[in-house]
């Protein structure tokens, strides 16, 4: 397939982490970025995203307000991904401007993924992620894979679910309910407010 052409506006650029989960038990995989974009692709106007690994976000330094144009394909398993977009090439920044925003959102450049993972997160709520949160380079979108069955890979499921890495006094903040992971059996398994502030345990509330 032709790789798709686009243009636009980065809106925000967030940390792209896979959370892959099996009852009581989770772990990540630090993937690189999603960008999200409002511009052009496919000759179609539109707010998009496009995931990008840690070389190219190092080697560009991408964030809100630049213009940037590229290439790009369709993203074969969507469950697996937030972005609708990957494997992207011609990567070209054409302006370097910032925007400058009193924060909250947070709207400068992404951290490494190592001060993320050294940060720890917490739950967000979904429905603030998308009010107050969605372009902050605080916030993570993460496709989830849940193993319902750890003996069965055949018995999976798939979700997204929202998570901030930012300071703990933020006012946006709102954690949302608690998540429910299912397991064998029917069994479900609830993630508590206590894993979170383990999480997030050694940093002051503004850090
Ligand atoms: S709650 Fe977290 S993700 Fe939302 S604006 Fe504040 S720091 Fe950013």
């Amino acid at each position: 397939m032709d790789k798709l052409k686009f243009n636009g506006q980065i809106l925000g650029v967030q940390p792209r982490i896979r959370l892959i989960r099996s009852f009581d038990e989770s772990s990540h995989n630090y993937l690189g970025y999603n960008i999200f974009i409002n511009g052009s692709i496919d000759e179609e106007e539109k707010t998009f995203c496009i995931a990008i690994g840690k070389a190219a976000q190092v080697k560009f330094g991408f964030r809100t307000g630049q213009i940037i144009i590229g290439q790009c394909l369709p993203v074969s398993k969507p469950n697996n991904e937030v972005a609708g977009f990957y494997k992207v090439s011609g990567l070209v920044k054409i302006k370097d401007d910032k925007i400058f925003k009193e924060p909250p959102p947070y709207l400068d450049k992404p951290l490494k993924l190592e001060e993320y993972r050294k940060r720890g997160h917490r739950r967000l709520s979904a429905k603030f992620y998308l009010s107050s949160c969605q372009y902050c380079h605080w916030a993570c979108k993460m496709a989830t894979e849940i193993f319902v069955d750890k003996w069965d890979s055949s018995n999976m499921k798939y979700r997204y679910e929202t998570f901030c890495y930012g300071p703990k006094s933020c006012e946006n903040y709102n954690s949302g309910p608690t998540r429910k992971v299912p397991g064998r059996n029917g069994k479900v398994w609830e993630e508590e407010d206590w894993i979170d502030v383990e999480n997030t345990a050694h940093r002051s509330p503004d850090e």
